[in-house]
């Protein structure tokens, strides 16, 4: 099966440090089709419609699936005629605003890469319950206000850090969290790069019947369209075909509209 990978980044239009022809390429070699998804949101780049639009049009030129990771809690709402210029949009969390103070996820980030062992989230969040409610009112919130298609590497919070998912991350947060996919006709993203979901959560939500979508988050050519990890979950839990995200349109040859 040629999976679609939605989940891509480059050097030109987010941090990504490959060129769009590199993930192309990676995407030859793995047998995987690629989805181009650049950082979107009001601290990045890619912080108005009218660079949405240019993106797109960037994307329209290549044989690559259309989309955007938007920042969900520094979002902003696309306007319908750029919308559809996309195939689909990923929203996910990279910090969380708690008490008037933003909480980002960049020293998990370090830590999970092995730089920053010290790291204690704890120290940060002393009220676990509160974090969690809050993660659930953003998702709610944005998931309300614009056509979100799938959320991006969702344990990828700073819980991540306190040992095994299946303690640190609750049972009541898990069931909410598939809910409020479901209400909101949003997939959950198989992330190779976060390991995302663990296995209690991927068994929940597809009893639960969510919709998944597969993602490398490669950054760079060595990680790019490698879906080991959500081939491996799709196999281990039963994922039908249809349960899996995909676009409508032939890659080569059907491209949405220019200009
Ligand atoms: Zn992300
Ligand atoms: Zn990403």
């Amino acid at each position: 099966m040629n999976y679609l990978d939605c989940h891509n980044h480059t050097a030109e239009w987010s941090d990504g440090r490959q060129s769009i022809e590199e993930v192309l390429e990676c995407a030859g070699v793995r047998r995987v089709r690629a989805g181009l998804s650049d950082h979107a949101g009001l601290g990045e780049y890619l912080n108005s419609n009218d660079r949405l639009l240019a993106y797109a049009d960037f994307l329209s030129q290549y044989p690559v699936a259309r989309g955007l990771e938007m920042d969900l809690g520094r979002g902003f709402v696309l306007a319908p005629g750029v919308r559809e210029k996309f195939d689909y949009m990923i929203g996910s969390v990279h910090g969380i605003e708690l008490h008037g103070l933003r909480i980002g996820f960049s020293p998990l980030l370090q830590y999970l890469k092995g730089g920053l062992p010290d790291y204690n989230p704890g120290a940060q969040i002393k009220d676990w319950d509160l974090f969690f409610t809050a993660h659930l009112e953003v998702l709610n919130r944005e998931f309300g206000e614009q056509d979100y298609t799938i959320l991006g590497h969702c344990t990828m919070l700073p819980p991540l850090a306190l040992g095994k998912p299946e303690e640190a991350f609750p049972e009541w947060w898990e069931e909410k969290l598939i809910n409020t996919l479901l209400i909101h006709d949003v997939c959950m993203e198989i992330s190779n790069r976060w390991l995302s979901p663990y296995d209690r959560l991927m068994k929940k939500a597809v009893d639960a019947g969510v919709r998944f979508s597969m993602g490398s988050d490669g950054h760079d050519p060595k990680k790019t369209c490698v879906l080991d990890f959500p081939k491996e979950m799709i196999g281990k839990f039963g994922v039908k075909e249809d349960r899996i995200f995909d676009i409508r349109r032939n890659l080569e040859s059907q491209p949405i509209s220019r200009g």
